[in-house]
């Protein structure tokens, strides 16, 4: 019989993972998980703690911001994890590895990953989500380098992501300042 006819799987309701750096969590992302919440039942969000990547943000303040921003939205689970993502989903009963895809710049990373996970576990799959025009260009790494200058990022990253890159830049809270190529 086909997998996919197995039948019991689909009853605990559908759960997606997704998993990322979010140092820190943008609108690009909180898109994503708001689309995918249209066709998924719950969603975990699972922050990678990869030692080898440097972090602006600690796993327990990525955490702590990607909790409060979640808080009222009960389908959206917010966990972190270590070591291969095919072995924390298959602590879970997710089945679907959800991404988000923006210029064709990310898509050979992805596809390497996507196709790797597979080999890892075949029961998995990576649905990718396409980024909305007004978020294409917002990426944690371009955040982090605008808002360290001291530009600005408000409407790109939720207001407390905002004020927790002021205190990490030990910046003061002022008014919008647009970057140029002289600053
Ligand atoms: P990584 O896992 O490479 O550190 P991130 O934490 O930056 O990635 O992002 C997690 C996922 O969200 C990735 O699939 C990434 O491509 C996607 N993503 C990030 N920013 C956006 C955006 N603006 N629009 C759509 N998808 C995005």
């Amino acid at each position: 019989m086909p997998r996919k006819m197995k039948g019991k799987d689909n009853d605990m309701g559908k759960v997606a993972i997704y998993p990322g750096s979010f140092d820190p969590l943008t609108y690009g992302h909180i898109d994503i998980v708001e689309r995918a919440l249209e066709i998924f039942d719950k969603v975990i969000v699972a922050i990678a703690s990869n030692a080898e990547k440097r972090s602006l943000f600690t796993v327990g303040e990525r955490l702590e911001m990607v909790k409060t921003i979640f808080k009222d939205t009960p389908n959206v689970i917010v966990d972190s994890f270590k070591g291969l993502l095919v072995d924390y989903v298959a602590k879970t009963n997710a089945k679907v590895i959800l991404r988000g895809l923006r210029a064709t710049s990310d898509f050979e990373y992805e596809f390497h990953m996507a196709s790797m996970n597979r080999s890892l576990n075949t029961h998995l799959d990576t649905l990718f989500m396409m980024t909305s025009k007004d978020y294409f260009f917002v990426s944690s790494r371009t955040i982090k380098e605008v808002a360290s200058l001291g530009g600005a990022v408000e409407g790109l990253v939720p207001d407390l992501v905002v004020r927790r890159l002021k205190e990490k830049f030990k910046l003061p809270v002022t008014k919008k300042k647009q970057i140029g190529w002289d600053d």
